[in-house]
């Protein structure tokens, strides 16, 4: 089931060069959103547990996919100020020009009242056939009456605690990143339940207004389930809704360097062999020999302003190891660039 294939080409990509000092970084970074080059090493297929919820609370903000491309800012609050004050949040608005109209197809809205989305789920049609989706018709200049679907986020859906009163081990925590937008926490815990077993707790990370980012953590109860998870390292997530490839990484914790102990160690190393934190010089001096300069190195996300964590059930600080929200709902197809071993 886990059978090891060999990164080959792939591999090439990550490797840090002893003369470059920004190799490191810029292979952490690289490797942050592998998930979106790199084969999975198994595959997770089912129907995640149906979300029931009594009187929810939702997120002020709602992600609506599929607007018409030619939607203006004053179009959506034309479509949305009926259910109370809003703002819109355009794709790639962390930097200075906010793209719009949205090539990407989405937006969020973010209300300063989740009675608002209330509201507006109230006003969409429910579908309940297709797993209980959210449709809201939108108009833009060239576009009557687009069917728009809004996806909330219930609050309650962040946490998932399978097993009460168990302490959670940071060291038995794995790092999920490029989740799907639709995956709850307790979704989450299913799948790491069924491949690799002993699952205590699952948690989606979240932003500022409490909403996915795309990423999540899952503690197990044991050492041998935790390495079986990071051994997997991607896994193909099927449902007959979405089928998405999830990225499984230690989570990282603050630790100094576990070479020299005494600079810090922003660095993992997750190739068994090394599987520890590494300051940048000692990674450099480590790596440098031929037999383990394709090593891959994680580093944490340092963003951590824009990525409040949901629960702090780990005990680690809040900044996330990636943010890759925008594609979170997107079903990525699998590219295939690492030639196979056969
Ligand atoms: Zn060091
Ligand atoms: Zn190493």
């Amino acid at each position: 089931m886990f059978a090891s294939r060999p990164w080959n080409a792939l591999s090439t990509l990550f490797t840090t060069n002893s003369n470059d000092p920004h190799s490191i970084d810029r292979a952490a970074k690289l490797y942050r959103n592998a998930a979106t080059i790199c084969e999975p090493t198994c595959t997770w297929s089912g129907q995640l547990p149906p979300k029931v919820h009594k009187n929810p609370s939702y997120s002020c903000k709602v992600f609506l996919g599929g607007v018409p491309w030619d939607i203006t800012e004053s179009g959506l609050q034309y479509a949305f100020r009926t259910f109370g004050a809003m703002k819109i949040e355009w794709p790639g608005k962390e930097g200075k020009h906010p793209r719009y109209p949205p090539k990407a197809g989405y937006v969020y809205v973010l209300f300063e009242s989740d009675k608002s989305v209330k509201s507006l789920l109230q006003a969409c049609t429910h579908d309940f056939s297709n797993g209980g989706e959210y449709y809201y018709k939108v108009s833009s200049r060239r576009m009557r009456s687009k069917e728009v679907q809004v996806i909330p986020w219930v609050m309650g859906d962040s946490n998932f605690v399978k097993q009460p009163a168990q302490r959670l081990d940071p060291q038995k925590t794995v790092f999920v990143g490029a989740l799907h937008g639709m995956m709850n926490a307790e979704g989450l815990a299913h799948i790491m339940h069924d491949l690799f077993g002993n699952v205590l707790y699952a948690g989606i990370d979240t932003d500022k207004h409490k909403y996915p980012i795309g990423s999540g953590r899952v503690t197990f109860s044991t050492h041998k389930s935790y390495m079986k998870a990071v051994n997997a390292a991607f896994v193909e997530v099927k449902t007959p809704k979405f089928t998405k490839k999830i990225q499984i990484d230690p989570y990282l914790e603050d630790s100094t360097c576990s070479m020299c102990n005494v600079q810090p160690g922003p660095y993992f190393c997750r190739d068994l062999s090394c599987f520890r934190y590494y300051c940048k010089t000692c990674w450099q001096w480590f790596h440098s020999s031929d037999g383990v300069s394709y090593h891959k190195p994680l580093m944490r996300n340092g963003r951590s302003s824009s990525t409040t964590s949901s629960s702090s059930a780990t005990g680690a600080g809040s900044s996330s190891q990636t943010s890759n929200s925008a594609s979170s709902f997107s079903d990525t197809s699998t590219l295939n660039c690492g030639s196979r071993a056969e």
